[in-house]
């Protein structure tokens, strides 16, 4: 019997992602300094902070986008999703989304679970509950704050 190994681009086994949360100031610097040593990076923007105008329209392209990191999802008011009744999840989801695409001129899909994410369930939470909105709303992945996130499998 054949195996077939799961692999990145160019055959690598393994790789390394970097996944930085809120959409703060600092992240400018931070992206510079993956541009000088060619890495690329994940910014998930807390949507409270966009509207702060931490970063305007033309700065998310000039010191992300365009230097091919990406913007993802992190609620549009940094709201933990495994504390949330399903309605809110999503409004918290899809408001930051829409706020997100309209900001970046292009299509967000990515997301990292806001605040305690799903940690703790609470107000009837539910983890089946929440995967299922996040497919929904067409959401291809979610980094959580777990132990997972030490793992080099794929995706
Ligand atoms: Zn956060």
């Amino acid at each position: 019997m054949r195996s077939i190994f799961m692999r990145y681009p160019n055959g690598k086994a393994k790789a390394v992602t970097f996944s930085y949360d809120d959409g703060v100031p600092q992240d400018k610097r931070l992206a510079e300094l993956f541009d000088k040593y060619g890495m690329k990076g994940t910014f998930n923007f807390n949507c409270e902070y966009v509207r702060k105008e931490n970063f305007s329209k033309e700065q998310i392209k000039q010191y992300f986008l365009s230097k091919g990191h990406e913007i993802a999802v992190h609620g549009a008011n940094h709201r933990a999703n495994g504390n949330l009744r399903p309605i809110e999840g999503i409004r918290d989801v899809l408001d930051c989304r829409l706020e997100l695409e309209a900001k970046c001129d292009c299509i967000i899909r990515g997301m990292a679970y806001p605040d305690s994410g799903i940690i703790q369930m609470g107000n009837f939470g539910n983890y089946e509950q929440i995967k299922n909105y996040l497919i929904e709303l067409d959401i291809a992945y979610s980094r959580t704050l777990g132990g997972d996130n030490n793992s080099f499998m794929l995706p």
